[in-house]
């Protein structure tokens, strides 16, 4: 893990936020190599669940929202963790990560347990009173509930079907731990499906499906994926039934995202809380309901964590040691590297016009410092799949070579043939 997390940063993948004036904790910044993954990843899964589906819709609400919906939800009054205080150094801690009354920093006293609410509160608008509280939100999914009426009033969906958001959301938590996994502002990508009450054991099913069928897809390790029923004291009051997909990260086995049967919870709450009516009506059966709830919930961070200690791969390569990135190619910050073999004689400006032209259609970078055998390396580091290298042989014959990453196999290729060949290794982007 600290193998990894230096290489991230080192190359440009992932920073501590705030990092000269010393970090804010739980905070991270994306750098130009984890922007291109993160984003990538978040296409495949709206292609996936939004775009390939005529059933879901996809919204983008506010993250700042009148503070009755969370009013509404329980999160004012409920979302929150026990913690202690010390009395000497006062800095808090979560209960659960604790043991004894005594402080693990100073060794001072540590107080009585009290309530702790994990919401970030601020002030809309100039006047400082309770009524323009609001919250940073701690979930997505609420911005979804807000706006089911605007997507039956605009498309007159039939059940079932889902609105889908990919956005930020923000818990204020006690100890932030464990890199990207508990972050205190982080991603989220949540599908509310709707549902009849009589069909919610078909639909979870289904989607129990589908989300492993897309971690599949991106190129997450399944050995290291399980599934954890959630039952008892750990069930959310509201939800019926709950499975946590858990992934082994080197901290130990922790949850990677959701799969939530949330009854008419959700919907109830903000129809008697706001006085408007969030029925559907069926047509069909003439019926008037609120629909119940399938809610798949991935956190984008911690899939990308999982991501990349999955491909994180280091070898021996005759006698040298080789840190590979064996990403999926579906989700590679880079997709083709463009190194001329020296910066002479012309290669640079043939590589350069090989760049423009590949650069329309894939994500390319162009690299002429140091030794090509240095570049290689750079290359497999942050797992780009591909890198052409320009020759003199290039200049002769117009041609050049392709290596690939995993196999380092070399091959001859004619300029002309390039786009060709990449738009066949690339075509399920499409
Ligand atoms: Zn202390």
């Amino acid at each position: 893990m600290d193998k990894l997390t230096s290489l991230l940063k080192r190359r440009g993948f992932i920073y501590q936020g705030s990092e000269i004036y010393g970090g804010l904790g739980g905070t991270w910044d994306y750098g130009p190599l984890g922007v291109e993954l993160k984003n990538k990843l978040k296409q495949s899964w709206w292609k996936k669940f939004v775009q390939q589906r005529s059933n879901i819709y996809g919204i983008d609400a506010s993250i700042l929202m009148n503070k009755d919906v969370w009013v509404a939800t329980g999160h004012v009054d409920n979302f929150s963790d026990p913690l202690v205080e010390c009395s000497k150094c006062k800095k808090r801690f979560r209960v659960d990560q604790i043991e004894g009354s005594i402080c693990p920093e100073c060794e001072g006293e540590l107080g009585d347990v009290r309530q702790f609410n994990m919401m970030f509160k601020t002030q809309v608008g100039s006047v400082e009173d309770s009524a323009s509280t609001s919250y940073l939100r701690p979930e997505t999914a609420q911005g979804i509930f807000v706006n089911f009426k605007n997507i039956i009033d605009s498309f007159h969906p039939e059940i079932p079907f889902g609105m889908a958001q990919i956005g930020k959301a923000f818990r204020n938590e006690i100890t932030p731990r464990d890199f990207l996994f508990r972050a205190r502002e982080f991603e989220q990508m949540e599908v509310e499906y709707f549902v009849t009450p009589e069909s919610w054991e078909e639909n979870f099913e289904t989607w129990r499906k589908d989300i492993i069928e897309w971690l599949r897809s991106v190129g997450l390790t399944l050995d290291r994926l399980h599934e954890k029923e959630v039952d008892g004291d750990e069930l959310a009051h509201y939800s019926k039934r709950t499975i946590d997909f858990e992934y082994d990260y080197p901290f130990g086995r922790k949850e990677l995202l959701g799969l939530a049967y949330r009854t008419d919870f959700d919907l109830s709450r903000h129809a008697k809380m706001s006085g408007v009516n969030l029925e559907y009506f069926d047509q069909v059966n003439n019926d008037h309901f609120i629909p119940h709830v399938i809610e798949p919930s991935f956190g984008v961070d911690r899939l990308v964590l999982a991501l990349l200690l999955d491909a994180y791969h280091e070898e021996d390569v005759a006698g040298e040691s080789r840190v590979v990135m064996r990403l999926d190619k579906s989700i590679v910050p880079i997709q083709i590297a463009i190194l001329p073999l020296m910066k002479k004689d012309g290669m640079s400006e043939y590589a350069k016009n090989i760049f423009k032209k590949l650069s329309n259609n894939f994500v390319c970078h162009y690299d002429e410092t140091a030794s090509i055998g240095k570049r290689y390396r750079r290359q497999d580091e942050i797992g780009t799949p591909y890198a052409i290298t320009v020759d003199y042989d290039s200049l002769e014959d117009n041609t050049v070579t392709v290596r690939e990453r995993d196999t380092m196999v070399q091959k001859r290729i004619p300029v002309d043939e390039l786009q060709g060949y990449f738009e066949e290794q690339y075509k399920f982007l499409n």
